[in-house]
């Protein structure tokens, strides 16, 4: 079966299992004795990381377990996407705590990549909310884990990239909700000083993301929109699913270029008014990209890269310039670019998030962008940097090594857990896992 990431930049044609319960994966693993796997949810990692020869589907391995409804926790085999657990949470007054920025996400996909929202600032990410996991190791066989039991199995599995085992469920904490609405703001920012600054101001608020132009230039550079969030308590939980469009083919190349880019970006900014206030529902605040099937079909052909970098500096406008500076002279542009601001990190060995700002990137794919990808890797390594293993395509070992400190831990509990190193992506074999 032909595959590739959600940045369309590599396909590959892989052997794709699909077992139906732990037997299956267990017989997959000790029985069938396939040579390498990795475990692959919605595939929309953005890279390599769901991709390998060999992967393991749990897509008809569906059970919900438990829902307690008064205490809200959840445990459902790790298939369940996030829009599909929405259908069942919402409407009895859950929601998730943290949620990334597509509900086409499985839960498995959500744990390994220990995913965060627009609120890592005040509530961290995804994984602080899982009680417990059920995890079929590299040995074929099934363990329980959590902060209190194997607790480093745990440690290693949230942000582990699926390469310490099958995520076969997980039982997770959900956040109390009182309407399906956000009451959200929007503030326009002519600048980066002013973008930082107002995120200083408004991080009280639960959710806050901003979009930044990276198209504008000199006193307007790093203009952003900012989106502020918080939950309303109207005691409307009605919930209703969106219809969606598709973009069922990739676009013709010519169509996303530097000067359409330029031109969405300046369109894009001037549309949104200052200060205004206004009520969405959940699907609108938070994913506003699932509204287009597809939409990375858009990019073309050779698709594009997504790269989010963590910035851990005191002042992050000067690397956050330096990087706007550097794709500007190299008219490579970004539609997507957005920034966030992060809050202090858990104790998972490669999660990513940490105290400091985000900026991502959406870049389509050409040929000069691979030929100074090099280039901008050591530009950042001259800063305290770090980039987001779901979202990264092209990473280097010495990058990933110097910038993910806990990776040594990691290996250790992998090489117990997975002792001939079967589970592997083509993105572990990159950066030396
Ligand atoms: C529009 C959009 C917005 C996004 N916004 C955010 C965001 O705000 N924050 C953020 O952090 N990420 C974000 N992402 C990235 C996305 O949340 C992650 O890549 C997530 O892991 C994808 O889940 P998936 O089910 O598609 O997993 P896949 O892409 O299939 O796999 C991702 C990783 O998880 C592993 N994995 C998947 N299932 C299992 C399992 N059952 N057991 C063990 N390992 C498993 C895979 O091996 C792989 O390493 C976004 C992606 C998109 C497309």
């Amino acid at each position: 079966m032909s595959l590739s990431g959600w940045g369309n930049n590599l396909s590959t044609f892989s052997n794709v299992y699909n077992p139906e319960n732990n037997d299956e994966i267990i017989n997959i693993i000790l029985k069938d004795k396939i040579s390498g796997f990795i475990t692959r949810g919605l595939g929309r990692s953005y890279g390599d990381s769901s991709l390998a020869d060999n992967i393991i589907s749990l897509k008809n391995y569906k059970k919900l377990f438990n829902f307690d409804k008064n205490k809200g926790i959840i445990e459902c085999s790790s298939n369940y996407s996030l829009g599909e657990l929405i259908k069942i949470i919402i409407e009895k007054g859950w929601f998730f705590n943290v949620t990334p920025g597509s509900k086409f996400v499985t839960v498995g996909g959500a744990v390994a990549s220990d995913v965060h929202g627009k609120n890592h600032h005040l509530d961290g990410s995804f994984s602080d909310y899982v009680v417990s996991l059920k995890i079929i190791t590299g040995e074929g066989k099934l363990y329980n884990c959590s902060r209190n039991e194997n607790q480093q199995l745990f440690q290693a599995t949230c942000g582990g990239m699926g390469l310490t085992g099958i995520i076969v469920s997980a039982k997770i904490q959900l956040l109390k909700l009182k309407s399906k609405f956000i009451d959200t703001q929007i503030i326009k920012t002519k600048n980066l000083k002013e973008t930082i600054v107002k995120f200083k101001e408004l991080n009280n608020n639960k959710y806050i993301i901003a979009w930044i132009d990276t198209t504008a230039k000199n006193e307007a550079k790093g203009r952003s929109i900012i989106f502020i969030g918080n939950h309303l308590d109207d005691g409307d939980l009605k919930f209703e699913e969106k219809k969606t469009i598709s973009i069922p083919l990739k676009f013709p190349d010519f169509i996303l270029n530097k000067y359409t880019i330029k031109l969405f970006s300046k369109i894009y900014y001037h549309f949104h008014k200052h200060k205004k206030k206004f009520k969405q529902n959940l699907n609108n605040f938070f994913y506003p990209l699932d509204n287009i099937n597809n939409w990375n079909n858009l990019y073309g052909k050779n698709g594009f890269i997504q790269i989010q970098i963590l910035i851990e500096e005191k002042d992050p406008k000067i690397i956050i310039n330096k990087i706007l500076d550097f794709f500007q002279e190299r008219e490579q542009h970004s539609f997507l670019g957005s920034i966030k601001e992060f809050g202090k990190g858990n104790d998972n060995y490669l999660s990513f998030p940490n105290k400091g700002y985000t900026l991502t990137l959406d870049l389509k794919m050409t040929k000069k962008l691979n030929e100074v990808y090099q280039e901008f890797e050591d530009l950042l390594k001259k800063h305290k940097t770090k980039i987001h293993l779901t979202k990264d395509s092209f990473m280097s070992e010495q990058y990933f090594k110097k910038t993910y400190s806990n990776y040594s831990k990691f290996k250790k509990i992998k090489n117990k857990y997975d002792p001939l190193n079967l589970i592997n992506s083509f993105q572990s074999h990159r950066i030396g896992i």
